[in-house]
């Protein structure tokens, strides 16, 4: 439904290391209130491609837009600004911080050129807006975390503090939605809860592009998978066409 132009555009993005060549031209795109997904073995590529298309390392080759404009060469907070949000496989909260004033800090991670920013953007939420308050809690909420909001981030199971870095992410108010390995460590009545909040981000408008090793999650939270297999993407289709893919097939059972 909706808009057909996607938000997120990789055209022929390459990225090496030395002589290691990470990506060798990867071009893919994810739509509007789309979740693709990004799978392949170990060492295919898929962290880097996340590292490239939020900023945390610069493309070697290749362009990366984002509601058509261009993002590849911007730094990270930039690239935060302009509507990408990026939750990581190791918690980035603020450990002594409640849930809530992570989402609180969250908020203001747009005009966020660092830490001292950010903590100057926390403390005027704090002072000026009930709105930020309203809305925080609200995320905490959709993140079935309403109950530990004055919870310090360091005191919540890992699996929750995925949750929270998503509302943290949420709270950006970005169009678009970058998840490594959100899955990892969960068990599978966590799994349930993280698979039904990504299954509710495109009604959000938020777009979600999902690194994840847990194959049912992928299945059953995509609407389209891209593969990687050594820095080439070797498919893209719907989870249906993916699972029934030859390339793929190989390509899991080769390694
Ligand atoms: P994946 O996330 O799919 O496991 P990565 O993107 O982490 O794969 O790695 C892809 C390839 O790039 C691997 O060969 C890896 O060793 C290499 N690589 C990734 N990051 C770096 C780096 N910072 N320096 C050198 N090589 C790297
Ligand atoms: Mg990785």
């Amino acid at each position: 439904s909706g808009s057909t132009q996607p938000l997120l555009v990789l055209s022929d993005v390459r990225k090496t290391f030395g002589g290691v060549t990470a990506l060798k031209g990867i071009s893919f795109g994810v739509g509007a209130r789309e979740v693709v997904g990004l799978i392949g073995p170990n060492g295919s590529g898929k962290s880097t491609c996340v590292n490239v298309i939020s900023g945390a390392l610069p493309p070697t080759q290749g362009q990366i837009s984002l509601e058509g404009q261009r993002i590849s060469g911007l730094p990270a907070h930039q690239v935060v600004a302009r509507g990408l949000a990026r939750t990581f496989q190791t918690t980035q909260l603020f450990g002594e911080f409640s849930a809530l004033d992570n989402v609180l800090v969250g908020a203001n991670v747009c005009q966020r050129q660092g830490l001292l920013a950010q903590m100057r953007g926390w403390r005027s939420a704090r002072r000026d807006t009930a709105d930020a308050q309203v809305r925080a809690l609200e995320l905490l909420e959709f993140t079935g975390l309403a109950d530990e909001r004055d919870v310090p981030a360091r005191r919540l199971p890992v699996a929750r503090q995925r949750l929270l870095m998503i509302a943290c992410a949420l709270a950006s108010r970005s169009s678009v939605l970058l998840m490594d390995e959100p899955a990892a460590g969960m068990v599978a009545s966590e799994r349930r809860m993280l698979s039904a909040l990504i299954r509710r981000l495109p009604r959000r408008n938020v777009s979600v592009m999902v690194i994840e090793h847990h194959m049912a999650l992928i299945m059953e939270v995509c609407q389209r998978i891209v593969v990687l297999n050594f820095g080439e993407k070797i498919a893209e289709g719907t989870p249906a066409e993916i699972r029934a893919n030859p390339a793929v097939i190989e390509a899991y059972l080769g390694h």
